[in-house]
């Protein structure tokens, strides 16, 4: 049995034609069912349903053999587990494509409180990306951490900053919010456990390669 580990909304959606490339359907919708496991046409492959954030995890301990995971909270999870921690990454799959940086209120000059030194509050739910950059930038910063609606935080006085996800920069936008900075450009990645590959090579090789010829088609 092969069990793949996906989070919910974009990750799942964009996963599917790589799946169906692969020769496997999901035959559940994770919107309309509470199930956390879904069966597949492939009666040796399931999927399960976990947080986003949970997903290296699960593929670090073998809960899951493979998992989709954005390269944000694969950079995060490295940072609080350890580089080389049992997760093999052999693809970037080009999908949920966006970026993480930094927003301030519209009203807030970046520019000079950066010239001048000042202290920056940064709230975020990406502290270790978030903690190099400006490290890297020579800006000290109090981190905040939160674990959803970063927008909100600059609006009420929690913080001079944020970094967090950007697409399209709508969300930005509806809240008299700009974008400053661009850290880095985000695309999902397919993680597998090491010990799984070797235990279970041909169906994950023969996963790995449906999928990489899926993509190079794009
Ligand atoms: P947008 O309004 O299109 O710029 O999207 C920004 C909102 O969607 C923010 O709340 C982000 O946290 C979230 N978001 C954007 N892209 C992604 C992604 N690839 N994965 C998860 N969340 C995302």
């Amino acid at each position: 049995m092969l069990t793949l580990a996906l989070s919910k909304g974009r990750i799942f959606e964009e996963t599917l034609p790589l799946l169906r490339a692969a020769g496997i359907e999901v035959t559940e919708d994770p919107e309309k069912s509470r199930k956390l496991i879904l069966a597949t046409t492939r009666p040796d492959v399931r999927v399960v349903i976990v947080r986003a954030s949970d997903v290296p995890t699960y593929v670090q301990y073998g809960g899951a053999d493979l998992g989709v995971t954005g390269l944000d909270t694969l950079i995060e999870h490295s940072a609080d587990w350890g580089r080389g921690s049992g997760l093999y990454q052999p693809l970037d799959l080009r999908i949920a494509r966006c970026r993480v940086s930094v927003a301030v209120r519209s009203d807030f000059d970046y520019a000079s409180a950066v010239r001048q030194g000042s202290r920056l509050k940064v709230a975020t739910k990406y502290v270790n990306i978030a903690r190099e950059f400006f490290a890297a930038k020579g800006v000290h910063v109090d981190m905040i951490k939160l674990y959803g609606s970063m927008e909100l935080a600059p609006l009420t006085g929690l913080a001079d900053a944020i970094v967090d996800l950007v697409s399209t920069g709508n969300t930005l936008k509806a809240n008299h919010l700009v974008e400053v900075e661009r850290i880095m450009d985000i695309s999902s990645r397919l993680v597998v456990n090491q010990a799984a590959l070797k235990l279970k090579q041909s169906a994950i090789r023969s996963v790995i390669d449906a999928f990489s010829s899926a993509i190079a088609q794009d």
